[in-house]
């Protein structure tokens, strides 16, 4: 079973379901860094707030993050600039910064038990293939103040050829942190409401969101659901991708706490270090694919724990888990309202989120409060920047194109329900129609539609998380039918297993 550390070891929360239909300023979907910090300043700011969340609250991917905070990107502060400019690297790499401090000031101010604390940022390169990279985000860090130390030796145990260090980037513990603001916060003015999965959005004079036993009515609603649900023209612009992860407990070995990010274009890795009341732990972080177009899901587990054998004195892998994310198509995230709907979203996050999502609450604040940010433009919703985002975008827009030719006849894996062994799922074709078929533990047989409720694309069986993946927007489904996440509101379609004649 997959599950993250900071999931496992989390308090339950037991925040009520909605049941009753209430009136608010702002109704935000979704439980994660991006909605627990939005609804936080916006209640500071006055305004009456309701929270949404379908399952639990950091339940979702703010929950199976590394817990890193920096100024820094993924994709690397000189690849921004070079395909922006200088000026909007400088912004990022601000606006960033002004986000990690907020996180700190607030778990400073409640006292927010999520081990937060400042740790340094290392790069570094296995082989000299990339010491290249890694001077280029020398020279840009360099012109923008950010004091960089050059090293060839790192403190765990990985044969460097270049590393860099950053001092006062930051760690900590993710869940722990929604959790334990959602608790200071949580009042009559900002409510909050789980298993309240919001399935449907009426837009008119005012928003009206229903969820199974209530509804909310709000003049503005922001969907911090990582991907905008529904149908909305950023998800041409916003790639899904599956990325891995193991905690690796140490027989021996007490590393010092940092972020490590190796440059290897294949596998590229991230390590953390990480201690708790029952031993020491290395994180290892790595390995990418797009969402529902994989064959072989355990390979990417296989290959980390190798990683993290070769280097660490390991016992046993006591966490294992993937998680999504999207990449934006010109590498900024989109934030802000979506048209003139009064529908704000945040997302395009690619694994930099915990930061983004606190600095998408930042620019909400404002934006719902009629104040200025300097940063809202950049990383405005609607924009489209065919420059900078031409390649990315034909390629990732054909690759969608091509996933629908799965619905073509003869393109199921099986023909018998019997095909499907226990524990599995497989794509089957019935009276010309794909259904998802599910056997569990016990030999029932789950059946569905194989169509996605969001775009029509057919799902495929993703099994090292037991779930139906769509490998065009990145919706999830359970086993069972269920959304898990991504833009999908409604569930797979239930098909009757009995009125198949030939199983
Ligand atoms: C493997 C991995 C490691 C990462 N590590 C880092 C890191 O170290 N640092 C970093 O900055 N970023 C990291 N990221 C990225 C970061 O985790 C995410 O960008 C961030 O957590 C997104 O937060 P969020 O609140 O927007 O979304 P989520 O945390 O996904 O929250 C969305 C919530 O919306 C809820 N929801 C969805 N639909 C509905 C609905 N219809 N009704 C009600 N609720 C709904 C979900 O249940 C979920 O709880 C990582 C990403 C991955 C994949």
């Amino acid at each position: 079973m997959t599950r993250s550390l900071w999931k496992a070891k989390a308090q339950k929360t037991n925040y009520p379901a909605l049941e009753n239909d209430i009136t608010v300023d702002v109704a935000i979907v979704g439980g994660g860094i991006t909605g627990i910090t939005s609804a936080y300043l916006l209640a500071k700011e006055g305004k009456k707030v309701a929270v949404l969340e379908s399952h639990e609250l950091a339940g979702g991917t703010t929950g199976d993050s590394t817990g890193n905070l920096y100024k820094m990107v993924d994709k690397r502060l000189h690849h921004i600039q070079s395909k922006w400019d200088e000026k909007t690297a400088r912004a990022v790499a601000e606006s960033r910064g002004a986000a990690v401090d907020l996180i700190e000031n607030i778990a400073k101010e409640f006292d927010i038990k999520c081990g937060f604390k400042k740790v340094p940022w290392y790069l570094f390169s296995e082989t000299n293939k990339k010491d290249e990279t890694i001077e280029q985000e020398v020279a840009t860090a360099k012109d923008y103040g950010i004091n960089v130390e050059e090293l060839h030796e790192l403190p765990i145990p990985v044969k460097v050829s270049t590393a860099i260090k950053v001092e006062g980037q930051a760690q900590f513990n993710p869940a722990a942190f929604v959790r334990g603001l959602a608790e200071k916060i949580s009042s009559e003015n900002c409510q909050i409401y789980e298993n309240s999965n919001v399935h449907h959005i009426e837009k008119g004079e005012n928003l009206v969101l229903s969820t199974p036993k209530g509804k909310v009515t709000a003049q503005k609603v922001i969907l911090a659901t990582h991907s905008p649900k529904g149908i909305y023209g950023v998800q041409t612009a916003i790639y899904p991708f599956r990325e891995y992860a193991v905690a690796a407990k140490l027989r021996s070995g007490d590393y010092p706490d940092g972020i490590y990010w190796d440059t290897e274009a294949t596998f590229h890795t991230s390590m953390r270090a990480y201690k708790n009341d029952t031993g020491n732990y290395m994180l290892v972080l790595g390995g990418h694919h797009k969402v529902g177009q994989e064959d072989d899901y355990e390979r990417f587990f296989k290959k980390l724990e190798e990683q993290a054998r070769k280097y660490f004195d390991v016992a046993e892998i006591e966490y294992k888990w993937s998680a999504q994310h999207y990449k934006p198509a010109d590498g900024l995230p989109y934030i802000g309202e979506s048209s003139d709907d009064g529908i704000y979203y945040a997302t395009g996050f690619s694994t930099d989120g915990l930061t983004y999502g606190v600095l998408a609450a930042m620019i909400f604040r404002d934006e719902l409060s009629g104040r200025e940010n300097k940063w809202a433009d950049l990383y405005k919703a609607g924009r489209f920047t065919p420059i900078k985002s031409a390649k990315n975008y034909i390629k990732e827009n054909i690759n969608v194109a091509k996933q629908y030719l799965k619905d073509l006849p003869g393109k199921a894996e099986a023909e018998r329900f019997s095909e499907v062994g226990i524990g599995e799922g497989k794509v089957v074709e019935v009276d010309d129609e794909k259904w998802a078929v599910y056997k569990d533990e016990t030999g029932q047989v789950h059946c569905h539609s194989a169509v996605c409720t969001h775009m029509d694309c057919i799902v495929d069986w993703n099994d090292a998380e037991k779930s139906w993946d769509c490998p065009c927007h990145g919706s999830r489904f359970e086993a069972t039918g269920d959304v898990i996440e991504g833009p999908a509101f409604s569930p797979l379609d239930k098909r009757d297993v009995k009125s198949r004649k030939n199983s």
